[in-house]
Parts: C-alpha cells; sequence; structure tokens
C-alpha cells in the first residue's frame, strides 16, 4: 500500500506500507519529511480492507478514482479541437469517430484507472490496496462535517 500523509506542517509525506507488517512510526530520520505515528488497531479488517485511517483513526474514508486533470482536460479539448476542424466537410464520419474514441477512453479510465481511499479527516491517501466495490465515494455531508469540525 502506498501511504501518502499530509502532515499539519503542510508538508507531504510518501510511504510504501507492507500491509503484513505494518509500521507504527514513519517519516523518522534519516528520511526526510515530518515524523508520523501510525494506530493500525482495528485500521484493518479481516478481509484485508482499510476501515480507518491509520494516520487521525477516522473512520470516514471515501474513493477516489486517480485521474489527472491536466490529460483530461488536454483530451477533451483535442477532441473538441479536432470536431471543430472536421464538422461541416465531408468527414462528418470522423467527427463521430473521433467522439467514439474520446467516449471509449473515458470510459477505461473510469472502468479500469486506479483509485484511492482518502480520509476525510486529514486528508491522507491510500492507494495500492484492495477497496470493496461498493465502498462509499466521496459524499458533500460527510465533508462539511469534518470541515467544521
Ligand atoms: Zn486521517
Amino acid at each position: 500500500m502506498i501511504l501518502e500523509v499530509r502532515h499539519r506542517s503542510g508538508q507531504r509525506l510518501t510511504v510504501e506500507v507492507d500491509l503484513a507488517k505494518p509500521p507504527t512510526l514513519v517519516g523518522a530520520p534519516p528520511a526526510p519529511g515530518p515524523e508520523v505515528c501510525l494506530n493500525w488497531d482495528q485500521a484493518v479488517d479481516d478481509q484485508g480492507f482499510l476501515r480507518r485511517c491509520p494516520v487521525c483513526g477516522c473512520r470516514d474514508l471515501y474513493f477516489r478514482k486517480d485521474f489527472y486533470r491536466l490529460t483530461g482536460l488536454a483530451v477533451v479539448l483535442l477532441a473538441a479541437i479536432l470536431a471543430m476542424l472536421l464538422f461541416g466537410g465531408p468527414w462528418l464520419y470522423l467527427v463521430v469517430a473521433v467522439l467514439g474514441v474520446i467516449m471509449v477512453v473515458d470510459f477505461a479510465i473510469w472502468r479500469w484507472g486506479s483509485g484511492r481511499l482518502v480520509c476525510y479527516q486529514c486528508g491522507s491517501g491510500f492507494s495500492k490496496l484492495p477497496v470493496p466495490r461498493d465502498h462509499p465515494r466521496w459524499d458533500a455531508a460527510t465533508a462539511a462535517r469534518y470541515k467544521h469540525e
């Protein structure tokens, strides 16, 4: 599992963690960055799913797809430009083909793209770990509850 911690100091710490032998302290010298204590008590359930944030103990984690916004914006802009250049000409079938390819790429990213769990309270991220298919996605009401705490 890859753990990305947002430390109170504003620094980020990225550490690879072996769930079979989880560490209780990461980022300790000589590693650069902040030192973070991890509490794995009840963090992982019997099926190996992360149910609690080992950084802050929060039980509310949401699943988020990893998608680079700049890549998505570039793909949409490229498709829009190609569609505008080809529209109105004799190559209308190419416009439909370009939009179809973009739709297939978008579906592939949505379906098979990697994802991560994110803690509502501390913002730490957990990737490259098993996540149940029905794990909750981001919820505005839950996020608002932690924003005011
Ligand atoms: Zn947390």
